[in-house]
């Protein structure tokens, strides 16, 4: 069972203790408490230069999605690789300038960019824009003359594909809330050519997440292309062919391609193109580079079910409760206890607040659980619901833990809060 756990993460088993590289996750628990998430920066670094190589006959440019992780020490080891990044928030930029990564290298993705976060990432002279309406390709354009520059635009369309992943996290058919429909994207690119601030500079799309085949890849690629040349054709030719992110990882026993794979699909549709290819992965890059530990609190039973009831909950990983996800769980120490079944969940007031369901644990209370492949979508989705600090954020290197975020104390739940004045007299 850890053998194949350790195929496919950072961690790895000695005689059933797990370990990220030469670090055991128990002495990581002992030393910063739980919950803590825990990322390991050879994973990371593997995780992206596997695209890299892919595509080191091509032309490209890789642009890690800072919403699966935004940790700034998760985007210095990527900065420092020569990543570029995808972001969808002035406050990801911020993120990307603080942990060292190059502007020029971002793409700005994300339905409803304001004035303010246009100006800003204009100031900073980012690679492009994603631009996903008519309207916001006005706001631009007006933006960008009132600041004096100009803006780099790729248009996201929606080439109308099926990503056959699970629906809140598919994003690329006619129903969704994404991008241009495709059919009617040479007609708003005539447009954006005639506006004085814009150049357009590419296409791009993503049509979802956790996808586990090249299949709807390689379909949308061609649907992209045959727009490229439809744009030839009306004198309007681009630098770049942008295909998202949203190869899957596996989290269970699914089998996703590999970035190697994957590029094998795609780069003979891209023969004799001279276009620089940009990619925009997120969770392939951080989720199985990162662990979530947490203890376990009680163990209870009701005669039908048993229950182990650990310090982390759905605000610490929203997954499970938000997309079913399935997630696998473990005793970062072997155990000789007999192995019972239990819903693993935590201590918020929902029913809805479990990591895992019905799974077969050799554990007692006290004992430290390991939830494998947390390195995305998971502490940048967590809250204080409840009233909960938010966890630890540690980065393993080689023998190293370095904590690369602060438990939230107390005092911090509450720091912007106010009380009303009192009544005078
Ligand atoms: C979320 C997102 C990504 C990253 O998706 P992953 O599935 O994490 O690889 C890339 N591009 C855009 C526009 C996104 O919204």
């Amino acid at each position: 069972m850890h053998d194949a756990v350790s195929s496919f993460t950072a961690v790895s088993s000695d005689q059933g203790n797990l370990q990220m590289e030469r670090v055991p996750l128990n002495d990581i628990a002992n030393q910063f408490g739980t919950p803590c998430y825990v990322y390991s920066k050879a994973a990371i670094s593997h995780n992206f230069l596997a695209y890299q190589s892919a595509l080191a006959d091509k032309a490209h440019l890789i642009c890690y999605a800072v919403k699966a992780n935004s940790n700034i020490a998760v985007l210095q080891t990527l900065a420092e690789l020569g990543a570029g990044f995808d972001i969808v928030s002035i406050g990801e930029l911020e993120r990307v300038l603080r942990a060292g990564g190059d502007p020029s290298k971002v793409v700005f993705s994300g339905v409803a960019k304001s004035a303010s976060e246009m100006q800003r990432a204009l100031e900073l002279g980012i690679h492009c824009f994603n631009v996903e309406s008519e309207a916001e390709l006005e706001l631009l354009n007006n933006t960008a003359a009132n600041c004096a520059r100009v803006a780099a635009v790729s248009l996201r369309v929606n080439p109308d594909v099926d990503a056959q992943t699970h629906p809140y996290i598919s994003t690329g058919l006619k129903e969704n809330k994404f991008g241009i429909d495709i059919d009617r994207a040479p007609q708003v690119y005539q447009r954006a050519a005639q506006m004085s601030h814009i150049k357009v500079v590419g296409v791009d799309c993503h049509i979802g997440s956790q996808l586990v085949d090249t299949a709807p890849f390689v379909a949308a690629l061609e649907r992209l292309l045959a727009l490229v040349d439809r744009l030839g054709e009306l004198g309007i030719t681009l630098d770049h062919i942008d295909i998202g992110g949203g190869l899957g990882v596996c989290y269970n026993n699914e089998q996703p391609p590999t970035p190697e794979n994957y590029m094998a699909a795609v780069l003979p549709l891209l023969q004799g193109r001279s276009e620089m290819l940009v990619l925009e992965p997120g969770r392939s890059i951080v989720a199985n580079a990162g662990v979530m530990l947490t203890q376990v609190q009680y163990l209870k039973s009701n005669g039908e079910k048993n229950f182990a009831i650990v310090d982390a909950a759905m605000n610490d990983m929203i997954r499970p409760a938000l997309y079913q996800a399935w997630m696998d769980i473990q005793p970062v120490v072997r155990s000789d206890v007999p192995a019972a079944v239990y819903d693993v969940v935590g201590p918020v007031c929902e029913t809805g607040d479990f990591l895992a369901k019905e799974r077969s644990l050799s554990i007692s209370t006290g004992a430290t659980l390991c939830l494998f492949s947390a390195g995305a979508y998971g502490f940048v989705m967590s809250s204080n619901y409840n009233s909960r600090p938010r966890a630890a954020e540690l980065m393993v290197d080689d023998d190293q833990v370095h904590v690369i975020r602060q438990r939230e104390t107390i005092e911090d739940l509450f720091s912007g809060e106010q009380l009303l004045p009192s009544k005078a007299g």
